[in-house]
């Protein structure tokens, strides 16, 4: 049997990384126009980051999902399944809260997950992240959902859906998980066993339940927009006006809660109309007091990521095309022997300022246009004992059959020139 990729991880082959260089270039360009930084934290980290940011509730979710291994120290580490707690973790590390107030922090990279495999979920997938730190107004957590908003519309994505939501402050958490403990108890039993545990630990998220009968017990119930306390719903009201002033669509959703515990007030996604089951491309939210359980000083933050596979999915569902990897612009052909040492020295001169392809060994001309041909070039370029006499090469347009007799010495610029016209 032919070696294979782990499952769930997938190689990037040279035909696809041209797409994902093209996102990665607009994203960054969108988001280091806001002010972000760029930030390339370790793949791995100390366990503890990761459980300490999950909080108690999410932790067997969570530690399920995550890859931990026992490194020759008897360290635990973990390979990171999501970039916030390593964020945060510099952030405090290198004094951030020193810096200009708030800090805006993105990075991009892969993340781990031990998932159960299906189309849109993987166990190493990539993730473009955002971060801003220092600051809880309600501007910010506009801008911040204006600014994924934007860094998708720049991949070219259209069919985006801006979903918005509030978990409210810990005391309007507290009264929901009250209220839907109070009245899921009596039907306990008839919940799944996933359910009963959140309903134990944390209530709130029985709003993910997937399961048809847990739904039908949690759809009767009241939404946590409703619990909102005054300050909460302030702070989500203006969150709208303000996106609302900039036109970026969305809807409400009153049932939206985020996984982790610690998000409060604004909780968000983007889905995408058209790439099926798994169509959120991205989730985020408020989580002041993060920095502060990993050990920070109190420090108010809000971010997203956004899944890197399931928007270049979503770009190929809407037809877009990524701009071509760089193919050759002259093949060499060498037609006899000593023609090989020339196009292969020739081949390193051109190549600093274009891309060039050449024939290993002597071809026949029918064979050494074919192989230029396959190599995507624009033009063959054909060298032998006919052309060497003369100081020539024989160029072919391969894309309209033109051909030309060309000086030696004039052929770097007559190929420049062709290029820049
Ligand atoms: P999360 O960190 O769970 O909020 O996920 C943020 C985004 O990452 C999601 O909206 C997806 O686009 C993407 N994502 C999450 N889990 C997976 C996965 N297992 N495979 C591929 N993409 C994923």
């Amino acid at each position: 049997m032919k070696p294979q990729a782990v499952k769930g991880t997938h190689d990037i082959l040279p035909a696809q990384v041209p797409a994902w260089r093209q996102l990665e270039q607009r994203v960054r360009q969108t988001l280091e126009r806001a002010g972000a930084g760029e930030i390339r934290p370790p793949v791995f980290e100390h366990t503890e980051t990761f459980i300490k940011t999950a909080g108690e509730s999410s932790d067997l979710v969570v530690q399920k999902e995550m890859y931990t291994f026992t490194d020759r120290g008897e360290r635990s580490l973990t390979l990171r399944p999501e970039f916030t707690p390593g964020f945060l973790r510099a952030y405090i590390q290198h004094g951030m809260h020193t810096w200009p107030s708030p800090v805006r922090l993105w990075g991009i990279g892969p993340v781990f997950r031990a998932e159960n495999v299906q189309r849109g979920r993987y166990r190493q997938f990539h993730q473009v992240n955002y971060e801003v730190l220092g600051s809880d107004s309600a501007l910010i957590d506009a801008e911040t959902i204006a600014l994924l908003y934007d860094a998708l519309s720049a991949t070219g994505l259209r069919n985006l859906r801006v979903r918005l939501g509030s978990v409210g402050d810990p005391d309007d958490r507290s009264a929901y998980n009250d209220y839907l403990r109070e009245q899921l108890s009596p039907v306990a039993d008839k919940l799944t066993e996933t359910s009963q545990e959140r309903l134990r630990l944390n209530p709130m998220r029985l709003l993910d339940a997937k399961d048809p009968g847990d739904r039908a017990l949690i759809e009767k119930l009241r939404r946590p927009l409703e619990f909102l306390g005054s300050a909460a719903a302030n702070h989500f009201a203006e969150v709208q006006d303000w996106l609302r002033a900039w036109d970026i669509p969305f809807d409400i959703d009153d049932s939206l809660v985020r996984g982790l515990d610690y998000y409060r007030r604004t909780a968000f996604e983007v889905h995408h109309l058209g790439i099926g089951a798994q169509s959120a491309l991205s989730g985020g939210g408020r989580y002041d007091g993060l920095v502060e359980s990993l050990g920070g000083p109190p420090t108010a933050g809000i971010g997203w990521a956004f899944g890197v596979e399931r928007v270049l999915d979503a770009l190929e569902e809407e037809g877009q095309q990524a701009s071509d990897a760089e193919r050759p612009l002259v093949f060499l052909v060498a037609l006899d022997t000593e023609a090989v040492a020339e196009v292969a020295g020739l081949s390193r001169e051109l190549r600093r300022e274009v891309a060039v392809g050449y024939t290993l060994t002597s071809r026949k001309t029918a064979r050494g246009l074919k192989d230029a041909d396959r190599s995507g070039a624009r033009f063959a370029a054909l060298r032998g004992e006919r052309e060497r006499a003369a100081g020539t090469f024989e160029v072919k347009n391969l894309a309209d059959g033109t051909q030309h007799t060309v000086a030696e010495d004039d052929l770097r610029r007559w190929l420049l020139d062709w290029e820049n016209s």
